[in-house]
């Protein structure tokens, strides 16, 4: 149609964008497809899907091929000659194929290049970690900024001190369960990360 001017580049059988494999210029994104690219003015948006056959259950540890739904995650990116690189990851709920196991459905990981409940890509985080260690939290901020990387001064700051080992698991809903050291004496509280089921803080 004269004027119109695409948006992006969808995947359909055929198309170029199938034979695009990630993998191939894009190494730390592990076990995604293609499905969609569209360029805006200063932001490039990869919508993309975890093709793994099999996801493990992150309680049971048994894999699971029933998927019970799918949603979308957005995960930031390290920056193309500037440009804002947006993940949108079309990822699945499984249903744990335990009977007994409590967690029914869990949601795949997508661990090789982003932390469970990570916003940013493994790559982000470590080029984010060595801007801040060289500048600071102000002018780091503002050197990301010029990069294509959006980071608050406070979140640069948080990243020098977080261990890297500890921010990959990031509880999203916490509950608080009481243990005893000795049977009757001596109570405490620890924390548990609801969807994994594991222990997140005792005190
Ligand atoms: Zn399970």
């Amino acid at each position: 149609m004269r004027g119109h001017r695409p948006r992006g580049l969808t995947a359909y059988p055929g198309s170029p964008l199938m034979h695009l494999n990630p993998a191939r210029f894009l190494p730390h994104l592990k076990g995604l497809r293609f499905d969609h690219v569209e360029i805006a003015e200063r932001r490039i948006t990869l919508t993309v899907t975890a093709i793994a056959a099999t996801a493990a259950c992150p309680l049971c540890q048994q894999r699971s091929t029933t998927v019970r739904s799918t949603y979308t995650r957005t995960v930031a990116d390290l920056p193309w000659s500037g440009m804002t690189v947006s993940l949108q990851v079309q990822t699945r709920r499984f249903a744990c194929p335990v009977a007994s196991c409590e967690r029914k459905i869990f949601c795949e990981r997508l661990t090789p290049f982003v932390a469970v409940y990570g916003r940013r890509t493994h790559d982000v985080r470590a080029a984010l970690r060595r801007i801040v260690r060289a500048l600071g939290g102000k002018a780091g901020a503002r050197l990301a900024a010029h990069q294509g990387i959006g980071v608050s001064r406070m979140t640069l700051l948080r990243l020098i001190h977080a261990d890297p080992a500890a921010e990959v698991e990031v509880p999203r809903v916490i509950g608080i369960d009481d243990w005893s050291r000795r049977r009757g004496r001596r109570y405490g509280s620890i924390i548990v990360d609801h969807d994994s089921g594991t222990q997140a803080q005792r005190a």
